[in-house]
């Protein structure tokens, strides 16, 4: 199996082959805390990385293995780290590339989780970021300093659904030998192979389309392989030991055992299993949330309603260039009020009230009053959310019942 093998072949394939005791056709979950080794000597050759095994599931496992390798293939890089939730995989990274009197340049109009990690969380620990406008590439610029370890941007904002042009940003990161760090949670390697937009680094929460299934928190980083790490600063002995490795092997011997934020084998398990069907589900969320939006836009309800599959929103361009023609499951519109917003979530009945996104099920949400509610008026402005907004996040059900859900629900308003 190689990145060569197509997208649909390698979501099956990857990292995966019949377990060679038994012959299992499924990865199996290997549930075991440790692993007994025959000798003394055959355990300290592990320990001391002459030998390759496993100890230990917080270092590693198999079946969280397989997960890794799957990714790595996918997203077509070096190699990659799974860990307990996607805000692990983030804090993970940039624990590794920053650490106190350095910082960060980010877009502005993150997830709600990573805003807080960054603006709250990593200062406290000396790490601060200069937050920017996410869809001007030379604001990147003008926030470079020479403490700056790396630029961090997602594919699309959830939920303000602005669109960064990651080739240009990207551009900003080389010249000043940064690394770039793209979180494509809401886009999928079905979306985009973000390596192919300049990205060194590509995180996703695999608790999203990934899984797919709403069954379990996980995350994991791509280290691609395009990041020259002997030019980071504090990465010298990585480097030297490790050469191309040196990023992950940093990554894995400190923040990663350290702080414990391993994948659950049962949690790789599933992910597996979800990531199989992964560019089947991604077409009929994308499908019906293009058949959603075209039917509700001129809905007299809907004050504002937000897509970057819109060919008249401002993101079209860029989306369509950078996500080859589909345009990913989310969609947000605006009801006028607050109480507006709780009516038409009580008036659903298909659709499910809860926080998260990428499940087989359709989701809606009003940001305002849960993900974001901690963050300062201006906070929520930045990331697109107003009092009035209501997140959609659909799912892989037949079009015409989402349809007459979401239509009852606004006709009542
Ligand atoms: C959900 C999400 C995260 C955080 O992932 P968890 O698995 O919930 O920790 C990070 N980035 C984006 C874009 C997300 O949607």
């Amino acid at each position: 199996m190689s990145s060569s093998h197509h997208l649909e072949t390698l979501l099956v394939h990857a990292g995966e082959s019949p377990e060679k005791s038994t012959g299992a056709s499924t990865t199996p979950v290997f549930q075991s805390s440790s692993f007994a080794q025959e000798t003394a000597e055959d355990l300290e050759q592990i320990f001391s990385g002459r030998k390759f095994g496993y100890i230990y599931t917080r270092n590693g496992n198999p079946t969280v293995t397989a997960l890794e390798l799957k990714m790595t293939l996918l997203e077509g890089g070096r190699g990659s780290v799974a860990t307990s939730s996607g805000m692990a995989a983030i804090a993970a990274t940039a624990m590794t590339l920053a650490g106190e009197g350095d910082e960060i340049v980010a877009g502005r109009s993150l997830f709600g989780g990573t805003y807080g990690l960054l603006a709250q969380t990593l200062p406290k620990y000396g790490m601060q970021t200069r937050f920017v406008n996410a869809s001007e590439p030379s604001a990147y610029r003008d926030a470079l300093t020479e403490k700056t370890r790396f630029i961090f941007a997602e594919t699309m904002g959830n939920p303000r659904l602005d669109v960064p042009d990651l080739k240009a940003i990207s551009k900003v990161a080389k010249e000043a030998h940064i690394p770039f760090v793209v979180d494509s949670t809401v886009t999928t390697p079905v979306l985009i192979k973000p390596r192919e937009f300049g990205a060194d680094i590509v995180i996703h929460s695999t608790t999203k389309y990934l899984n797919g299934h709403g069954n379990s928190i996980g995350g994991i980083l791509v280290d691609c392989g395009t990041f020259g790490w002997q030019d980071h600063p504090g990465f010298d002995e990585q480097a030297r030991r490790y050469g191309e490795f040196a990023f992950l092997a940093r990554l894995r011997e400190g923040v990663f055992q350290d702080f414990g934020v391993c994948l659950s084998p049962l949690n790789a398990f599933l992910t597996l299993m979800g990531i199989q069907t992964l560019s089947l589900r991604m077409k009929k969320h994308c499908h019906n949330t293009e058949a959603l939006v075209k039917a509700l836009k001129d809905h007299p309800a809907i004050e504002e309603l937000r897509y970057p599959g819109l060919p008249e929103s401002k993101e079209f361009p860029l989306a369509k260039e950078q996500f080859g023609g589909r345009f990913g499951a989310i969609f947000t519109f605006r009801l006028g009020t607050k109480e507006r917003c709780f009516q038409f979530i009580n008036n659903l009945s298909l659709a499910l009230n809860l926080a998260n996104i990428g499940d087989t099920k359709t989701l809606v949400l009003h940001p305002a009053s849960t993900i974001f509610r901690q963050f300062l008026p201006e906070e929520k402005t930045n990331m697109g959310v107003t009092e009035d907004l209501i997140r959609v996040c659909v799912g892989i059900e037949a079009e015409e019942d989402l349809l007459n859900d979401f239509r009852k629900a606004l006709d009542a308003l």
